[in-house]
């Protein structure tokens, strides 16, 4: 925009003054007009990338500059092996101290705890020492090591989920030593409904924020919804596709998309919590809602309960929308889902 102007300014001496005031006027007009734009960047370990319809030069920069500042703040004060809130909480409850939590993570933790609850503990965001055991987040410069089995019993035992935090107010004021709350599987759910707040608040109305393939959808795509791909867990290419409408979330949990090798063996990174060994049942579930986190929390619980347990757990969390596809690649999907799903030959 500003070499533009420059351009425009420059050419004053073979124009009379109203003419240039015009031309200029209008290429500004033209500037700051609303347009399409992407935000593309690096947060949580994933790409980002947010698409806002019809917005200002303006507000793009600013949703730019309030995104990338958040997503910094969640990546440090959410990811439990990063100096941040929610280590300084693991660590309070190591120690078997008391722990003052800011109220956004108190209501994280509390809806992670109501969805343990309805998920028969198949969701468990108090996974942390065994996710750390497996080396599922590859912290440390060693190579993973399979861990033997009483290692995971003992640390399994303690790993009763963050609804065993008994707490006074915003305070947690108890939780067995061992419990390590790591809320890896829902907090993709909650950095998408802040983003949408944040983006609302700079009065952008369509939009999608896309973390690493699970988006939220503000408003339409020029009209129209948003038409999204349900990837394959065994190529890059889409299996079906289908339109989320305003406010709807889509969230796939699958195990392609983060795993660790061990031995030569593939390891997903979601943890059955009554065995404490990565599923292996399940390769990939979708979950269309328009509760962000909880889309997220299901897509987890449903890898877990794999194919056995999928109309079990759809109803006992409300899911209208899901589909799991089993290691075999048998589908189970809620009808609802499969009215709506355009599959690709
Ligand atoms: P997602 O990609 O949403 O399925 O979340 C997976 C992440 O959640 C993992 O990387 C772990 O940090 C954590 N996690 C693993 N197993 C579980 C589980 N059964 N319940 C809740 N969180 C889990
Ligand atoms: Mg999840």
């Amino acid at each position: 925009m500003i070499s533009i102007l420059q351009a425009c300014c420059s050419t004053r001496s073979s124009l009379n003054w109203l003419s240039v005031g015009l031309v200029c006027a209008l290429l500004l007009a033209a500037c700051s007009s609303p347009r399409d734009h992407t935000l593309d960047f690096l947060a949580l370990g994933t790409e980002v990338s947010v698409s806002l319809y019809a917005v200002s030069e303006g507000q793009a920069e600013d949703a730019s500059e309030q995104l990338q500042s958040y997503f910094a703040r969640v990546g440090l004060d959410w990811y439990p092996w990063n100096p941040g809130e929610l280590r300084a909480i693991n660590i309070a409850i190591e120690l078997q101290e008391s722990a003052d939590v800011s109220p956004r993570l108190a209501a994280v933790i509390r809806r992670a705890a109501q969805i343990e609850r309805l998920s028969d503990n198949r969701f468990n965001a108090g996974l942390g020492r065994v996710t750390e055991r497996w080396g599922l987040h590859a912290l440390g410069d060693e190579p993973p090591r399979l861990p033997h089995s009483n290692e995971i019993a003992k640390l399994l035992a303690q790993a009763m989920g963050v609804a065993s935090v008994r707490w006074i107010d915003d305070q947690i004021v108890g939780a067995p030593p061992g419990l390590m709350l790591d809320l890896g599987g829902i907090a993709k759910g909650a950095i998408l409904e802040d983003s949408v707040q944040i983006l609302q608040n700079l009065e952008i109305n369509n939009a999608i924020i896309n973390i690493g393939g699970d988006l939220t959808v503000i408003g339409d795509v020029n009209g129209r919804p948003a038409n999204i791909g349900i990837r394959s867990p065994v190529e890059e290419s889409a299996i079906a596709s289908v339109d989320i409408v305003a406010g709807e979330t889509v969230v796939t949990s699958g195990d392609y998309e983060r795993f660790i090798e061990i031995d030569g063996k593939r390891y997903s990174h979601i943890l059955n919590p009554r065995t404490g060994h990565p599923v292996e049942h399940t390769s990939a579930v979708t979950v269309i809602h328009t509760d962000a986190m909880l889309a997220d929390a299901a897509a987890t619980a449903l890898m877990v309960g794999g194919s056995e347990e999928f109309e079990h757990l759809t109803k006992a969390l409300e899911l209208e929308f899901a589909l799991l596809i089993d290691a075999s690649g048998d589908l189970r999907l809620t009808p609802s889902m499969d009215l709506r799903l355009n599959w690709i030959d």
